[in-house]
């Protein structure tokens, strides 16, 4: 039997966690709301024993946490949650807590460095060495693959918090961030769209000028994130992306944004394979949680030996 391992997800709103081999077939999954540190992790870590009772024993467990978080291994605080704007959770030793009550190796990363490593394994980013995947939903964040390796730099990248032009004149808005009020995130994560239009974004016609502001702001983050990094593929997921009639319109405001300058045919012979939408669906942040766990397998094993 191939080896089991386990999965955790934890999103500012709620947590998935799952159970899957090395291939990326999810065995069992579960999702319960973020609470207090205490007990949303106490939930995974019951559910993992409960797992590992009628499974057997997990090899080694992934976590992909919402943040800010510690993400350098040489860190004393590597794996805690750090300075985040949610409550209860600053500085919690979230990786120390789940390895203590495991006793296994436990992979830690960012939601959106695991979602990327899960669709970099398994998704739309398959033999790729460079790409991007971003999630719009109710907040903006970006995962990025460098050279074949999660890119994490000083802290680790927030690519939502970019700042892009607003045409304050078009869209008096001032944005929904507490720390730059219309950053990306500000002006075009989930918040924004209700607290702009006064309505569930959900609820809001295909056809509602919404979408083609959202699809404006997004395209300016695409082509800085294009400029910057030269990724070979965008993947978008979240929430806000699920908003079909946006692909399109984010495409054809990127190629506009872009201007010509980047006359790469991936761009301008083939951008409907160049943003897309994850390949994992909504499983991509427990599967690159249960591809981190992988790696740190692995990393286990080469230490030990
Ligand atoms: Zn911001």
């Amino acid at each position: 039997m191939s080896a089991l391992f386990g999965g955790i997800e934890a999103g500012g709103t709620k947590v998935v966690c799952a159970v899957g081999d090395g291939s990326g077939n999810i065995q069992s999954r579960t999702q319960f709301p973020t609470t207090q540190p205490e007990e949303t992790i106490q939930r995974a870590i019951d559910y993992f024993h409960r797992e590992q009772e009628q499974h057997g024993e997990l090899a080694a467990i992934g976590i992909g946490s919402f943040g800010p978080v510690d993400v350098d291994p040489q860190s004393p605080t590597f794996g805690y949650v750090t300075t985040t704007p949610k409550p209860g959770w600053q500085d919690v030793p979230f990786l120390g807590l789940v390895q203590d009550a495991l006793d296994l190796p436990v992979g830690f990363d960012t939601d959106v460095n695991a979602a990327a490593l899960g669709e970099a394994r398994w998704g739309a980013a398959q033999k790729l060495t460079d790409f991007i995947y971003l999630t719009v939903g109710t907040g903006i964040g970006g995962g990025a693959l460098v050279n074949g390796d999660l890119l994490h730099g000083m802290i680790h990248p927030e690519m939502g918090h970019m700042l892009i032009p607003h045409d304050k004149a078009a869209d008096p808005f001032e944005g929904t961030c507490p720390y730059h009020g219309d950053c990306l995130e500000g002006l075009a994560a989930g918040p924004a769209l209700e607290a702009r239009w006064a309505q569930d974004p959900k609820t809001l016609p295909g056809d509602h000028p919404a979408w083609e502001l959202e699809a404006r702001y997004l395209s300016l983050g695409l082509a800085n994130l294009i400029m910057t990094l030269s990724p070979q593929r965008i993947v978008m997921g979240g929430g806000v992306m699920k908003q079909k009639q946006l692909f399109p319109l984010v495409r054809a405001r990127t190629i506009e944004a872009l201007n010509g300058y980047v006359e790469a045919p991936q761009i301008l012979e083939d951008i409907e394979a160049y943003i897309v939408l994850p390949g994992l669906g909504s499983n991509a942040g427990v599967l690159g949680a249960i591809a981190l766990g992988i790696r740190a397998h692995r990393s286990d094993f080469s230490a030990g030996d």
